[in-house]
């Protein structure tokens, strides 16, 4: 029987990503968890702008839109008094800036879209050990029933969350410590009229508390108790504890009522340096955990996924090399780092307790929220399309001099194909392949930039060839105009490399097919 090339071990959030993106490529897998079922917890409450586009080419950011409610706004009161409002509407992404979900419904869509592939989880199949040589990774799984499997796979995908055993055995370092406070967190529903916002942040002299809408009237509490010893076992919370701690911090009148999950919780803040080693890698909280301030966690996991699938399976088809899965850690450790520090400045700004901190900290919020460009910032940085690789090996040449620079995303532009409709960047993206766009190139360059790619490239890349207007002398497959193209590169006729997951590999004017040539080049 022939070798399954990869093993995702773990069926969180950040596998089922996994499991969504090898199957767009095209590459054979198993996934396994060593729970009997999904996690029932709300855990993860928005998937944010950026994510939905990255997932979006596996599966529909549609099904996470639907099952959840838009990200629109939020407010900061201290003290029972209204003092900020933050707009998160007008994110320039056709997924809006994001969408809060819960995480076991994210879970849910993700598993769902897998199984109407027929790929399903294989549940109560935990990874005991692994070991690992130049061609493969030897895998002992033990199963439901008390036998071992053992497994040879291509690959070993570490999404086995915070514990992560498939780190352990790789011996990689968690660098990092456990916060001293405490918080309580409660998933429960609330009786009478709260604010109109997602998410009302409440300030209090005793503490911060923040409460973000799941839908309806069901909402997520968290608030901050106090320091701990961090060896002191985690309590049970009672309902009349956050009860308390709403009258006391919240808007007034306001019964929680209904608990569907109650819980205390601290902070880990903590990274790996290298996400992967020979033939295993980390992905999602396997490699880095933080504070769920600013609710990047999941998200920054599964965008690890989307990253790592693609290069995974042009190295397994051997069209590229090593080059190629090293800038797995080089691309994804340096937004991992930024991750941790900035989840980590907003925990230390929200749990401020001396009294003329927090009185900078109120004055600070009111006047940066009453600009609209800081409002704008704040925005586009949660919603994650801010994200880059500029510093990363895989970026090109850039000699159209755009707005999109290589490492950056690239926008939704639109296109007319040939028959007359309107095509999006983003639906085009579905394609597993790298995307090789031109614009205004006559036939005779078109041609020699297929020719400058090198032979067992030419299946993984497609071209789709644009003008600005119909021309019967050229064959192309649409028209887009000037100012669509100008929003990647300049008006200049040239061509750009995009990458399956939606970033910029390199710009180019029509006549320097090397640029491609160098660029797969670097990666063979
Ligand atoms: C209370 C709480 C609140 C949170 N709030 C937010 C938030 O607001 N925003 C946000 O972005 N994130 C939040 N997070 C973090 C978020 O839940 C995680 O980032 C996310 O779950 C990570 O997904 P993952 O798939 O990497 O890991 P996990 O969800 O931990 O999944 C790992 C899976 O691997 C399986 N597994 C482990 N070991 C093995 C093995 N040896 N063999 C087989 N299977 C194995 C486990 O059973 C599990 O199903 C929160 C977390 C908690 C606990």
């Amino acid at each position: 029987m022939s070798k399954i090339p990869a093993l995702i071990c773990g069926a969180g959030p950040v596998g089922l990503t996994m499991a969504a993106q090898l199957l767009r490529q095209g590459i054979g897998f198993r996934i396994v968890d060593k729970n009997s079922r999904r996690s029932i917890h709300s855990k993860a409450l928005v998937v944010w702008a950026r994510s939905l586009e990255v997932l979006n080419t596996a599966v529909p950011a549609q099904d996470f839109i639907d099952a959840g409610i838009p990200v629109r706004k939020a407010e900061y009161w201290f003290q029972q008094e209204r003092l900020a409002e933050i707009d998160f509407s007008g994110a320039e992404s056709p997924f809006g800036t994001g969408v809060m979900i819960p995480q076991d419904e994210t879970e849910r869509v993700l598993e769902e879209s897998l199984a109407r592939h027929e790929i399903h989880v294989e549940r109560q199949t935990e990874l005991k050990q692994f070991e690992q040589n130049a061609t493969g990774v030897r895998c002992q799984l033990a199963k439901a029933d008390g036998t071992m499997e053992e497994l040879d796979v291509s690959w070993l995908i570490g999404c086995d969350g915070a514990h992560s055993v498939v780190r352990h055995q790789l011996e990689l370092p968690f660098h990092g410590e456990l916060d001293r406070h405490r918080w309580y967190l409660a998933d429960v529903h609330i009786r009478g009229e709260m604010p109109d916002a997602n998410v009302v942040i409440c300030g209090h002299p005793d503490g911060i508390m923040i409460c973000f809408q799941i839908r309806g009237n069901r909402w997520r509490i968290i608030a901050e108790v106090d320091l701990t010893d961090p060896d002191q076992p985690v309590e049970e919370v009672k309902l009349s504890q956050v009860q308390e701690m709403m009258n006391q911090r919240g808007p007034s009148g306001f019964e929680l009522a209904d608990p569907i999950w109650l819980s205390e919780f601290r902070i880990n803040e903590r990274k790996v340096d290298r996400y992967g080693v020979g033939r295993a890698f980390l992905v999602g909280d396997a490699a880095h955990i933080h504070s769920p301030a600013g609710g990047q966690g999941m998200n920054t996991g599964m965008q690890d996924a989307c990253n790592l699938a693609w290069k995974l399976a042009l190295v397994e088809k051997g069209v590229a090399g090593q080059p190629l899965l090293e800038s797995y850690t080089q691309e994804r450790s340096v937004i991992g780092e930024q991750v941790l520090k900035a989840a980590g400045r907003l925990t230390d700004v929200a749990t401020l307790r001396n009294s003329l901190a927090i009185s900078l900290r109120n004055i600070a919020l009111k006047t940066a929220t009453s600009f609209h460009w800081i409002q704008k910032r704040a925005r586009d940085t949660l919603s994650e399309l801010r994200i880059n690789y500029a510093s990363s090996p895989l970026c090109g040449a850039h000699i159209l001099h755009g707005a999109v620079r290589p490492g950056f995303r690239v926008p939704d532009l639109h296109w007319q194909t040939n028959d007359g409709q309107t095509e999006s960047l983003f639906a085009e993206m579905k394609d597993p392949s790298l995307l090789l766009l031109t614009w205004q190139m006559g036939p005779e360059f078109t041609e020699s930039l297929f020719e400058a790619l090198p032979a067992r490239w030419r299946d993984d890349v497609r071209i789709v060839s644009l003008l600005q207007t119909d021309d019967d002398d050229f064959d192309a497959d649409g028209i887009m105009p000037a100012s669509e193209w100008k929003r990647l590169g300049s008006e200049v006729p040239g061509y750009a490399l995009l990458r399956p997951d939606g970033y910029l590999a390199l710009s180019a004017k029509a006549n320097e097919p090397h640029a491609l040539q160098e660029w797969c080049a670097k990666l063979s």
